[in-house]
């Protein structure tokens, strides 16, 4: 609860009374930076398949794999094993659906059906609303550095001002959500077991970029532990293949993600909405 009391402060740069305006004023800086230091940005935009025709082949055993032997600190484990029959369940079952999510171009929904059924939950009080970004679209200039699961998302800083993650996560000030910068794919099983056992009253909703491989391998352990939420797929220097997902899980990542500029609007949009439904 800590992390959620501590992110609550509004900002003064974001008025939930009207985010447009001050959507339009953020965007305005932005292009300022843009042309007073302009970031490294991927020269064109690569065409690569989601995951490739090897890497697709067995993937949830692939996935299952990973998981169990790259667990080094335990975190995924001994989530696990707090309630190991009602999770190994969930995840069977999950497991035997042919995807274990739905798909609208690019938001993939885990536990509900439409974007409208998931603004629905995101009105309702008892909730929390986890909001991830995966660490491979931070700029190469972040400030924080890119494999790490900080961000100072400072206002002043010309980097942050030209980062749709710093957009997201001031525009999220205006509504409680938890922040979580992703570097590796245990980290972030780890902090939603976390989540979810520490409040378990509260129904915990999510928004996690992520490449559409890591949407496929993981999405049945989202639905083991029963949360609803978007995986936002990202686009650019992708990892299709098993080789790219462990160098990046090492914090190898030389090339670039970036979430679309339509997508970033859907977010932005969802954003919007929980801050509404809650001011
Ligand atoms: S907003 Fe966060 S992720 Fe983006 S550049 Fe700043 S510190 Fe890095």
């Amino acid at each position: 609860m800590i992390i959620i009391a501590g992110f609550m402060n509004k900002l003064k740069m974001w008025n939930a009374q009207d985010c447009q305006e001050s959507e339009k004023a953020w965007d305005e800086r932005a292009s300022q930076a843009a042309k007073q230091h302009p970031l490294k940005m991927l020269k064109q935009m690569p065409s690569m398949p989601g995951i490739t025709e090897e890497t697709a082949k067995n993937l949830k055993w692939k996935s299952l794999r990973w998981m169990i032997s790259h667990d080094h600190d335990r975190y995924v484990l001994k989530g696990f094993f707090k309630h190991p029959l009602k999770y190994g369940w969930a995840l069977l079952k999950s497991a035997f659906k042919k995807k274990p999510y739905l798909r609208d171009g690019d938001f993939f929904y885990y536990g509900v059906k439409t974007e409208r059924e998931f603004k629905k939950l995101l009105e309702e009080p008892n909730t929390l609303f986890v909001l991830g970004f995966s660490y491979c679209h931070k700029p190469f200039e972040c400030p924080s550095g890119r494999f790490k699961d900080d961000c100072i998302h400072n206002q002043e800083n010309p980097v942050c001002q030209q980062c749709f993650i710093g957009k997201a996560v001031h525009a999220s000030k205006q509504c409680e959500v938890i922040p979580l910068f992703i570097p590796t794919i245990h980290y972030i099983g780890g902090k939603i077991f976390e989540i979810v056992h520490q409040n378990p009253t509260k129904k915990i909703l999510f928004m996690i970029t992520a490449c559409e491989m890591t949407l496929e391998m993981f999405g049945d352990w989202g639905n083991m532990v029963d949360i609803k939420g978007i995986g936002v797929r990202l686009d650019g220097r992708i990892c299709n293949t098993m080789k790219a997902f462990e160098l990046s899980e090492n914090g190898i990542k030389p090339g670039l993600t970036v979430v679309l500029d339509e997508t970033q609007k859907r977010m932005m949009d969802i954003l919007l909405h929980r801050t509404k439904a809650q001011n």
